[in-house]
């Protein structure tokens, strides 16, 4: 088919090529790349203990590896519907096809050495298109689902850096077959099947070496004591925040965990505390009056509650005392319940204030504090005295009631948002934190910098985009494309243009599609230029770069789009490029880049009328 001229494409898209300019002049050039990708295995000394930990477990006779999260629908689907499925799912109960596929998905692993065209025959897992023709049109039902862990052939891939190549390319290693994480144990764990365990269960992390997540509550160094009080909670499983955030901060790390209500926050940061409060010395009659070990600050009175309820049950039989100090409750009377020490104390910002202001309480040691609902606080006018209250905690060096110098406090802030506000807070008073982010439904994850730029024809469209993957980003990228002749015809742009490119869309067949994209996960190709079929179901490991040629037609799309870089911790770069037609999403567009702690919003945007409050459409 002959590609549609530039006034078609205008036509099509509504246009009449004398638009109203809205020039961004801001062309960011500098992307930060590999520098800040900080995912190094953890420390030897970390290593060892938890071989150790694993030693001791196994010594126990505790065989069982926790089941791992039945693979989502769709992942089912993709497995079952597959030649290869069928291969090892000689079994027909579902659930032997189930587990079939769950090994099958994380087996698809790929020996060096044979031929492109054997490798893919070898029981290498077939891609999974949940679109037939839907892709060229507003797809609604995209909204409603959330972006599924891509499952396609990640455990094919090493995770190895490719080479970067302007107009070459790229170079992939393959390895040797290996166990998926489910079937190994601890000290098996390569950084690599961390990286799939994290994205099983939505963890992004960001900073340097992060500690791996927990895949059971028994292989990590959590106190005996709270361990029992966890089972007796009936917590069976850690959650994924938890499973991330509590390594970590066992770690005695500063922390950032972001993740939704009801993720199970709390006990996120009470069993470190907790473990933390055991390693010290109990209270005396005299060390008391240095004041609480930790301190959790909290925006609400009935947040602050919940906490301590919390922290209660998870503190039983420990000997531990545990104290909230919240408004609306007679202030002498709490000044009472500190009248025998507490290692922990609970309060709600204003009222730690007035306690400390009347000198019923001090600080003096106390190094370990959270932070919870840090935006709220924010939000309800609390950062006076929060910074009151962290000019009242010590320093490093300070001597604590022993007279030996106290360690650096250790910080954690729970935020379900990183505005500004939150962002200045978290670099003031946190050391070098780890972030934890939690899901990829909703928000984009939050490694990903989205870079949004204002074109004002379609001929800037095209140069931008030559222009943008011109600028130094490593292979794989993806270019995305709303419709299918235009991806037929950015394809042949970009060839033209030097570059190596697969072109995806709902027109090609099965094969085509499976061709387009192992092309370019075994590095034949440095492009795939899709339509949003290459969205959800597909795997590409470390996409440095998603280009929206143009802004998809529904909001959801472009949180999935973006979805296919930064995966796994890594950072990863979207950018977008937008008119006058996209306005509907200019809202919603603007909210995310600036819940986004690695993207800024660009004026262009932020003044947009269309992004000052929130159209019909975008509901
Ligand atoms: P958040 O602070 O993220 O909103 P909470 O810490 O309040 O969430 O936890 C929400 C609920 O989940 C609480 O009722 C809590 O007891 C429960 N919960 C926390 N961790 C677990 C777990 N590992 N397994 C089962 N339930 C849990
Ligand atoms: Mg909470």
């Amino acid at each position: 088919m002959a590609p549609p001229s530039v006034e078609e494409l205008l036509r099509a898209r509504g246009g009449d090529g004398l638009r109203p300019r809205f020039v961004s002049k801001k062309e960011r050039e500098q992307h930060k790349r590999d520098a800040q990708q900080a995912e190094q295995s953890a420390s030897a000394a970390l290593k060892e203990r938890i071989r150790a930990e694993r030693r001791e477990w196994e010594r126990r006779g505790v065989q069982a590896l926790q089941t791992p999260r039945a693979p989502d629908a769709d992942a089912a689907k993709s497995e079952t519907s597959d030649a290869s499925a069928s291969e090892s799912a000689s079994a027909a109960a579902p659930d032997a096809v189930v587990a079939a596929s769950v090994r099958e998905r994380y087996l698809g692993e790929r020996k060096a050495g044979p031929s492109r065209k054997a490798r893919r025959g070898e029981g290498n897992k077939r891609f999974l298109f949940e679109w037939e023709d839907t892709d060229d049109t507003s797809v609604a039902a995209l909204g409603a689902e959330s972006v599924l862990p891509c499952l396609g052939g990640r455990a094919g891939m090493d995770g190895s850096e490719r080479q970067s190549t302007t107009g070459g390319r790229s170079s992939v290693r393959s390895t040797l077959a290996e166990k998926p994480w489910t079937e190994k144990r601890l000290d098996e764990m390569k950084e690599r099947d961390w990286r799939i365990f994290r994205e099983d269960y939505e963890i992004s992390v960001r900073g340097r070496d992060i500690a791996p997540p927990l895949r059971e509550w028994r292989e990590s160094t959590i106190p005996r004591a709270v361990l029992d009080a966890i089972a007796a909670a009936g917590y069976r499983e850690p959650t994924a925040i938890q499973r991330q955030a509590i390594p970590i901060a066992l770690q005695q790390r500063d922390l950032i965990g972001i993740a939704e209500t009801g993720s199970g926050k709390t006990a996120s940061f009470v069993v470190p505390m907790l473990a933390y409060v055991l390693s010290l010395p109990k209270l005396t009659s005299e060390t008391q009056s240095y004041g609480p070990y930790a301190l959790v600050l909290a925006p609400t009175r009935e947040l602050a509650q919940q906490i301590e309820g919390e922290a209660q049950r998870l503190a039983r039989r420990l000997g531990l005392t545990i104290v909230s100090l919240v408004g609306g409750r007679d202030i002498t009377e709490q000044g009472y319940s500190l009248r025998n020490g507490a290692e922990i104390v609970i309060a709600t910002p204003g009222r730690l204030r007035d306690i400390i202001e009347r000198h019923m309480l001090v600080l003096s040691q106390c190094t370990y504090l959270v932070l919870d609902e840090a935006d709220r606080m924010v939000d309800l006018g609390f950062e006076d005295a929060l910074n009151y209250i962290m000019d009242s905690l010590p320093r490093a060096g300070d001597a604590g009631a022993d007279g030996a110098p106290l360690p650096r406090r250790m910080t954690l802030l729970y935020s379900a948002t990183m505005p500004p506000s939150v962002e200045s807070i978290s670099q003031r008073f946190l050391h070098d934190p780890a972030v934890v982010q939690i899901g990829t439904a909703n928000q984009a994850v939050g490694t990903v910098e989205q870079q949004v730029e204002f074109i004002s024809s379609d001929e800037q469209r095209r140069t931008r985009m030559l222009a943008v993957l011109d600028s130094g980003y490593a292979a794989p990228m993806i270019v995305f494309v709303n419709q299918k002749t235009t991806a037929d015809m950015v394809g042949r742009d970009l060839r033209r243009a030097g570059w190596h490119v697969a072109v995806l869309h709902s027109g090609l067949t099965q094969n085509q599609r499976e061709e387009a994209i192992a092309s370019v996960r075994e590095g034949e190709n440095e492009i795939l230029c899709c339509t949003d079929i290459g969205a959800r179901g597909i795997d590409l490991p470390n996409v440095s770069l998603v280009f929206n040629y143009q802004f998809p037609t529904n909001f959801a799309s472009y949180i999935h789009r973006i979805g296919r870089t930064g995966r796994a911790g890594r950072s990863g770069n979207a950018y977008t490029l937008i008119d006058e037609h996209d306005a509907e999403h200019f809202y919603e567009l603007r909210q995310e880049l600036s819940k986004s702690p690695v993207s800024t919003v660009p004026a262009a945007l932020a003044q947009h009328p269309a992004a000052q409050a929130p159209t019909v459409s975008s509901q």
